[in-house]
C-alpha cells in the first residue's frame, strides 16, 4: 500500500521533478522572499491542484490546475494566507487546517492522509475536494487535491479521513486498521507469507491523564505516535487501535523479525523521555506480538492472541514485549472445547465451602465453573476462563453458572438447610449485557417464588467481581452493578491485593465481602511483610464494616495467622475442594 507521502513524491518524480527541486522550489517562495521563479513556467500542469504552503501559513508557490480549481489568479494567491484561498465552506468537517500544515511541517515525517473537504472557491462557488499534504522540508508543506465528484460527499458517503484515520495522531484509525489487516492476509494466505502484528499499550497512561491533564495526555499521545513511525520499516502500517493502544502489521515479518521491531518500538518508547510543557515525561510500553501462520488462521485469531501476549505482559509486570511462544495457540483448542461444551450443556457448577475462621463452620459456598469430559473428569475455570474472555465466551459461561447458583439457592432454602450467601463469580462481559441481566432476573424472581423466597429483601446471593473486571471507570461501575445492588445482591471484590486501585473502589462502591488474593494468603504464615499486609488491610476492612474472606487456606499454620489477625472467614483445600 502506498501511502500519500509516497505518492506525493511519486507524483512529483513521474512529473520530473525530484523532492530536491520541488524543496528549493519552496525555499525560493517563502514568504520573506518573493518568489523569482515563477512556478507555473516550471511546474507543468498536473491533473492535482499543488500549492506549497510555509509554517506561517502563507502560499509559496500554486500551479495552474490549482487556479483554476480555486478561481484564484497566481499572482494574487502567492503569499497569502491558504486560508484565504482554501476557504472553509459552512458545511465542511473543518479537516484542511493550519494545525494540521504545522504539524505535518514540524514532525518532518507524518503525511496526511487522503481527506474529503468542502471549500469555497473565489467565486463562492463550492468545492469538493480530496487531497493530501506532505511535508517538503522543515519550512514547508504540500497540498496536492483535486476536485471530486459530488455524489462523494453527499451525506451518505461519510468522509474518508474521518473513517479512516484518527484525528489526534492522524494515523490510521482502527477501521482502517481492519481494512488493511484484511487485504495483507487475503495476499499473504494465497501467495503462502507470512506477516505479524503488534498490539502496544502504553504503561499506566491514565496516572498520566490524571496526573497532568487529558490535554498533556492527548500531546503525549501525539509525540509516541511520530516516535514510533520512525522505527517501523517503509512497509509496515502503524495506528492507534484504541485509547492509548497502537496496532502495528508488519508484512513478510516472521516471529523472529516481528521481535525485533517490537524491542525496537519498546526502546524508542523506554529509552528516552517525552519533553512536552517543560516537562520531561518517561512512559513505558508493553507489546503483544501475533504471527500468521503460527498464532492464527484468520485476523481474527490473531487480534486474539495479539491483545493474550499484550495482557500476559502486563501480568508479568509490564514493560516488555511478549510472543505467544506457542503457548497461547491453545486458546483455540480451548475455545473449541469450550464451544462444545456450551452448546452440550456440559459447563457444570461446583461449590467451595466458606468457613467461620474463628468456630470453623460453614457459613457460605462460592461457586465455580467447571467444564464436565465425556468421562465425566472436571476441568478447573483457570484452564479456560482466560480463554472464555478472549474468545468472548465468558458472559455464555456466566449465564449458565449464575442459573445453577440461584436454583442453588433456592433448593438450599428449601430444604430448611441454610439460607447462607452464595457467592458467585461474575466477568465484566457478562455485566455489559442487560439482555442477559434481565433474562436473568426474570429467572431468579421465578425460581424466588417458586420456593417461597420472594419475600426476602437481601436475596442469599453475592456477586463476585475481580479487580480486574472493575474497569477504570467507577462511574460505569456502577451502572452495571446498580441492577443486582436494586434486585437485593450483595457484591464483594474478590482477588483483592493483585491488581491496582482498589482503594478507591471500596470507597465508591458498596461493597460487603472483601476476598483476599489467594496467592498473598499462601504467604502469611510465612512472610513477615505479606502477614503485615494482610493484618493492614484487615483493619481497614473492619474500619469499613466489611467481612473479608481468606482464600486459597492450604495448611494449619496459615488457618491459625488468619485466625490472629482477626480475619472472618475462609475457603481452601485445608478444609474442603470444591465439589459437585
Ligand atoms: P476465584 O474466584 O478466586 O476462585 C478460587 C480459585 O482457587 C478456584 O479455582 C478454586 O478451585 C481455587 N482454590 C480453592 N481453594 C484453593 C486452595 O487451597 N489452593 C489453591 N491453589 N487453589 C484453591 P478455579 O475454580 O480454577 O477458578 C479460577 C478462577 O476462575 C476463579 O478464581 C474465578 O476468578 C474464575 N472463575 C471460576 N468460575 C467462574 C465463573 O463461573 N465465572 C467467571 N466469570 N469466572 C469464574
Ligand atoms: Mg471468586
Ligand atoms: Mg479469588
Amino acid at each position: 500500500m502506498t501511502n500519500p507521502r509516497q505518492r506525493a513524491s511519486d507524483h512529483l518524480h513521474t512529473t520530473g521533478i525530484s523532492t530536491q527541486n520541488a524543496t528549493n522550489l519552496a525555499h525560493s517562495g517563502s514568504s520573506e522572499n518573493p518568489l523569482p521563479i515563477q512556478p507555473d513556467d516550471t511546474l507543468p500542469i498536473f491533473g492535482d491542484g499543488l500549492v506549497g504552503i510555509n509554517k506561517d501559513g502563507n502560499i509559496n508557490f500554486i500551479n495552474k490546475t490549482a487556479c483554476k480549481l480555486t478561481g484564484w489568479l497566481q499572482s494574487d494567491a502567492e503569499n497569502k494566507p491558504f486560508e484565504e484561498i482554501f476557504q472553509l465552506s459552512d458545511d465542511s468537517s473543518e479537516t484542511l487546517n493550519l494545525k494540521l500544515i504545522q504539524h505535518i511541517i514540524k514532525s518532518g515525517h507524518l503525511i496526511a492522509p487522503l481527506a474529503q473537504q468542502v471549500i469555497k472557491t473565489k467565486n463562492n462557488k463550492k468545492l469538493h475536494i480530496d487531497f493530501s499534504i506532505s511535508p517538503l522540508d522543515g519550512n514547508t508543506a504540500i497540498i496536492m487535491f483535486h476536485q471530486l465528484e459530488k455524489d462523494l460527499t453527499n451525506k451518505n458517503h461519510p468522509l474518508l479521513y474521518q473513517v479512516n484515520y484518527d484525528p489526534l495522531t492522524h494515523l490510521s484509525n482502527r477501521n482502517a486498521l481492519q481494512k488493511i489487516i484484511n487485504t495483507l492476509h487475503d495476499s499473504a494466505q494465497s501467495q503462502g507469507k507470512t506477516y505479524s502484528i503488534l498490539l502496544l499499550d502504553l504503561d499506566h497512561f491514565k496516572l498520566i491523564n490524571d496526573r497532568y491533564g487529558h490535554d498533556t495526555g492527548d500531546q503525549l499521545l501525539q509525540l509516541v505516535a511520530e516516535r514510533i513511525q520512525f522505527v517501523i520499516r517503509d512497509k509496515d502500517t502503524i495506528g492507534r487501535w484504541a485509547g492509548e493502544e497502537f496496532l502495528c502489521i508488519l508484512p513478510d515479518a516472521d516471529p523472529a523479525i516481528a521481535a525485533i521491531v517490537a524491542e525496537r518500538l519498546h526502546q524508542c518508547i523506554n529509552k528516552q523521555c517525552f519533553h512536552l510543557n517543560q516537562r520531561e515525561i518517561f512512559l513505558t510500553a508493553s507489546i503483544g506480538i501475533a504471527s500468521y501462520p503460527n498464532d492464527g488462521t484468520c485476523p481474527e485469531e490473531l487480534f486474539c492472541i495479539a491483545d493474550a501476549t499484550l495482557y500476559e505482559a502486563k501480568q508479568n509486570g509490564r514493560n516488555q514485549v511478549n510472543s505467544s511462544k506457542g503457548l497461547i495457540s491453545s486458546i483455540f483448542t480451548v475455545g473449541n472445547q469450550l464451544e462444545q461444551a456450551l452448546q452440550n450443556q456440559k459447563i457444570i457448577s461446583v461449590y467451595q465451602p466458606i468457613f467461620d475462621i474463628q468456630n470453623g463452620v460453614q457459613i457460605a459456598e462460592e461457586t465455580l465453573a467447571r467444564i464436565q469430559e465425556d468421562n465425566g473428569d472436571l476441568i478447573e475455570a483457570n484452564h479456560f476462563i482466560d480463554a472464555a474472555v478472549r474468545l468472548q465466551l465468558i458472559h455464555r459461561i456466566d449465564d449458565q453458572v449464575i442459573r445453577q447458583t440461584i436454583t442453588r439457592c433456592c433448593i438450599n432454602a428449601a430444604d430448611n438447610k441454610t439460607n447462607f450467601p452464595h457467592f458467585v463469580n461474575i466477568s465484566a462481559d457478562f455485566l455489559r449485557r442487560p439482555e442477559l441481566i434481565k433474562d436473568i432476573f426474570d429467572f431468579a424472581r421465578k425460581e424466588f417464588i417458586a420456593y417461597g423466597l420472594s419475600e426476602r429483601k437481601n436475596k442469599p446471593l453475592v456477586i463476585e467481581i475481580t479487580e480486574q473486571e472493575l474497569l477504570h471507570d467507577i462511574e460505569e461501575v456502577k451502572k452495571l452493578l446498580a441492577p443486582f445492588i436494586e434486585f437485593g445482591c450483595e457484591l464483594a471484590i474478590d482477588d483483592f491485593g493483585s491488581g491496582y486501585s482498589s482503594l478507591t473502589y471500596l470507597a465508591d462502591l458498596p461493597i460487603s465481602y472483601l476476598k483476599f488474593d489467594g496467592a498473598l494468603i499462601k504467604r502469611v504464615a510465612y512472610e513477615d511483610r505479606a502477614r503485615k499486609i494482610i493484618s493492614g488491610i484487615q483493619k481497614l476492612a473492619e474500619s469499613l464494616d466489611l467481612i473479608t474472606i481468606a482464600e486459597h487456606i492450604e495448611d494449619q499454620a496459615t488457618l491459625d495467622v488468619l485466625r490472629e489477625l482477626g480475619v472472618s472467614w475462609g475457603q481452601g483445600y485445608f478444609s474442603a475442594k470444591p465439589s459437585i
